[in-house]
């Protein structure tokens, strides 16, 4: 049996009344999903004490494809922080059905350190990204229905629609496909295709909104596509935005549960990491604010991405100043990258150790950049030896930083109060003073190269004649003034995965430019960009089950 959802199901779960009690919500504003999941209203929210909460950000070295683990590091360091008397709360996106039956499993946390109940958040949870679809999905059949209904024509050309139909489940055969068939009463025959949910801009969207106005303005911006005469089409001219924001009213609220310590988490919106912001949403975040001392939160893949789009999209329009960031390390992932081939990184090997500390050096110094001076917190596994932990510490100590161990997986809290501890001596140091990269007014080649550079670490960017295209429809639309979300491989760097450690002086190449006008950033997309994955040929979901007694079998 897989020991994740062992330990998940063998767990004592409060009832979420218990857990709201030690958040002071009353149980009239509790919207009960069942006996371990509720919803809050977001009348909670304060913005006093918003401004005045310790936001901690945990993200990450370079990643190898097994992922470092930032969503455990994130819930130990939760319960460790409760250990050491603060009141501490989680807040974390909501996992995905792609990856659950795919290749990478669950999001809820590993070992001891998990929120639970851990079947629920990793199936259908309270319901959240199928209020995402359905919402994404209202507005792909009023494009189409408005296509179909010359009368009534916004004038939009039917090649140009960007809007894609989404759905939250790995499936290739839907990437690209054709509708309208079958004569004048089925549509207009056009070529579209699927996207899986987190992708959706719906989802990136409700991550960005701090309110149910803006959430609705952001929907109006949203760009649909071209007239014939090459003028932009948004959301707005389809009439629907209302009904899709009645489509989202619950899905806005954030969703409570408990870690395996009884200690409350918030999961809230799941967005991809690369052509989104990979965070969950603002809501969520200025609710945790608003309810505990502290919040640990988590961005996706490294800190070159993940913390990069953290602070410059999503801190940026909540008006957030995290306090501190956490940087999970692993033995592993530096062996990787000192060169080390993925299936032997288990092999002690101090050297290889040691020629892969320029990757973390860098991050290190890149969350510098952003005026906060980062915690290290060493993931271990079983699999480390001693001598290789206590160089690791060595080696950081030499870059100016506290490096603790993260034993959360194996012992929960208890196994993170040291990085726990560190995190509040670094808040309670006030040296910290977070401030934003680039500045909104620089074009958006500035921004692009702004990040390239003193991030990645290139020499240079370059455009592709189709960026280029698209970077000019944009200027002459007025549609380039917004923060920008670069996709691009976490392996590296560089947008060459293969380049391990830290690579500098290379070019940055942008092969196209994606508009997410309604969540407000624009995509210059420097790799492989896969908005609906595929199954593996041996998906998760075969060695699932479901027993007689209606027990989860199988889920990891
Ligand atoms: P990330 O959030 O960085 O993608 P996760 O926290 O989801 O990573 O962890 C990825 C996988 O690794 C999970 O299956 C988790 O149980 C496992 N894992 C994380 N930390 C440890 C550890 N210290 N020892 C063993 N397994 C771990
Ligand atoms: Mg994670």
């Amino acid at each position: 049996m897989n020991v994740d959802l062992e330990i998940a199901q063998k767990a004592e779960l409060q009832p979420i009344t218990e857990i709201s009690e030690k958040l002071g919500i009353a149980d009239t504003d509790l919207e009960q999903y069942g006996r371990f999941k509720a919803k809050l209203p977001l009348k909670y929210i304060n913005e006093d004490q918003v401004a005045q909460g310790n936001l901690v950000l945990v993200s990450a070295m370079s990643p190898t494809p097994a992922g470092e683990g930032k969503t455990t590091v994130s819930i130990g360091l939760t319960d460790g922080l409760n250990k050491i008397g603060k009141k501490t709360m989680a807040v974390l996106r909501e996992p995905s059905l792609g990856p659950v039956f795919g290749m990478k499993g669950g999001a809820a946390g590993g070992g001891y350190s998990q929120v639970v109940p851990m079947e629920d958040i990793n199936l259908h949870f309270t319901g959240d990204f199928a209020a995402i679809e359905k919402a994404n999905n209202l507005l792909a059949a009023a494009i189409d229905n408005n296509i179909q209904h010359g009368k009534r024509s916004v004038g939009l050309d039917p090649r140009t629609v960007l809007w894609k139909r989404v759905m939250d489940m790995n499936d290739r055969a839907l990437r690209q496909i054709t509708i309208g068939l079958g004569g004048t009463f089925n549509g207009v025959p056009r070529e579209d295709g699927f996207n899986i949910t987190p992708a959706s801009e719906i989802m990136a969207i409700l991550c960005l909104s701090n309110t149910i106005d803006e959430l609705k303005e952001r929907i109006d911006n949203i760009l649909v596509g071209f007239t014939f005469d090459k003028k932009p089409v948004f959301a707005k001219a389809f009439g629907v935005t209302g009904a899709m924001a009645i489509l989202l009213k619950d899905a806005i609220k954030p969703n409570l549960v408990q870690t395996l310590e009884g200690n409350p988490a918030m999961l809230h919106g799941g967005p991809f990491a690369n052509i989104a912001q990979g965070t969950n949403s603002i809501i969520g975040t200025k609710m945790g604010l608003s309810l505990s001392d502290y919040v640990v939160t988590e961005a996706g893949f490294g800190a070159d991405l993940g913390a990069e789009k953290f602070f410059d999209i999503k801190c940026r329009y909540g008006n957030l100043k995290p306090k501190a960031v956490v940087l999970v390390a692993t033995v592993k992932a530096l062996k990787f990258h000192g060169g080390v081939a993925k299936d032997q990184v288990k092999e002690p090997n101090v050297a290889a150790m040691e020629a892969g500390m320029p990757n973390l050096r860098r991050h290190i110094t890149n969350m510098r950049k952003f005026g906060v001076n980062p915690v290290v917190a060493i993931n271990t596994f079983p699999t480390d030896t001693q001598e290789e932990l206590n160089r690791l510490k060595e080696l950081c100590s030499a870059e100016g930083v506290r490096a603790e161990l993260s034993q959360g997986w194996a012992k929960g809290g208890a196994g993170c109060t040291l990085v726990a501890q560190a995190v509040v001596d670094e808040i309670e140091a006030g040296k910290n003073d977070f401030k934003l990269l680039y500045d909104l007014r620089l074009s958006f080649e500035e921004k692009v190269e702004a990040i390239a550079k003193r991030i990645y670490g290139a020499a240079r960017v370059n455009y592709s004649a189709a960026a280029l295209k698209m970077l000019k429809s944009l200027h002459e639309n007025g549609l380039d003034t917004l923060p920008v979300c670069i996709a691009k491989t976490q392996y590296s760097f560089s947008d060459n995965a293969k380049a391990v450690g830290a690579p500098k002086d290379f070019v940055l190449h942008i092969r196209d430019i994606e508009v997410a006008n309604g969540a407000g950033f624009l995509v210059p997309i420097a790799g492989k960009v896969m908005r609906m994955p595929g199954l593996p040929l041996v998906p998760a979901a075969e060695q699932m089950d479901l027993d007689s007694e209606g027990n989860v079998i199988g889920l990891s």
